[in-house]
């Protein structure tokens, strides 16, 4: 199958997952927006799913996805940062990117926010949420937030919209479901503690094989790699 109706095959059978899922949680399907996740993929993946209509791409690295930013120049595409930002890298990347899901640290934040403010760019965040507490994986703990939310209420140029997770891998999706439905609870908390709902518009959760759990327990963004563009080289990961 020649690859460009091959993604655009998958795309629709996601776009349609995602409808599903989302009707069975009693949700409207467009409060969830798909990410295509094009990391370690070349820029002719990124061009045929643009040509099936698809606006959002996710990279995890800094240097990938400027390139492939640089290279769809001629299209109108909409680029989150999905990977750890180190902070060296912040100014890149606030400049670049339209979203960065991973900010993981006050220090992160406030280097975002001056690099936003020199660049004139107004990026929207997602704070990164650790709830497994496993050493490799980075996000701030629970009882972090509400520092992080005071200092975003400070920001005048990069705009904080949200929580991310990246929960542990399980063969058996249906136990990610209790990370995201602790991300949907702190998210709750957050609200009652008198954060501004813009400021937890939304939740980034949900991979290619846990989506429709994700959906179900309030994603309003998910991250999809594999099930639109196939896998992915196992090193590269
Ligand atoms: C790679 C990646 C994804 C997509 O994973 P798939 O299993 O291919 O859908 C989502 N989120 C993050 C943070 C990733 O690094």
């Amino acid at each position: 199958m020649p690859l460009e109706s091959d993604i655009h095959t998958r795309l629709s059978l996601v776009r349609a997952r995602i409808a599903r899922a989302a009707e069975a949680a009693r949700r409207d399907p467009d409060t969830v927006c798909l990410i295509a996740v094009s990391k370690t993929f070349g820029i002719d993946r990124v061009r045929a799913a643009a040509a099936a209509r698809q606006l959002d791409f996710g990279e995890n690295r800094v240097q990938e996805g400027l390139d492939k930013i640089d290279r769809a120049a001629d299209l109108t595409l909409r680029w989150h940062l999905i990977g750890h930002l180190q902070s060296n890298k912040a100014r890149k990347a606030a400049e670049r990117f339209a979203w960065i899901h991973s900010i993981d640290s006050l220090d992160l934040l406030r280097r975002v926010e001056a690099a936003a403010t020199d660049a004139g760019t107004s990026p929207q965040l997602l704070v990164q949420v650790d709830l497994a507490g496993e050493p490799t994986k980075h996000g701030v703990r629970p009882e972090e937030l509400d520092a992080i939310f005071a200092a975003a209420r400070e920001c005048r140029a990069a705009r904080v919209a949200g929580l991310m997770l990246l929960p542990p891998f399980f063969d058996d999706p249906e136990q990610a479901r209790p990370y995201f439905r602790r991300l949907s609870a702190l998210r709750d908390d957050l609200a009652a503690r008198g954060v501004p709902r813009a400021m937890l518009a939304h939740l980034s959760m949900g991979m290619s094989h846990d989506f429709e759990i994700a959906i179900q327990e309030g994603a309003t963004m998910v991250r999809i790699g594999t099930a639109i563009f196939g896998e992915r080289p196992p090193t590269l990961g």
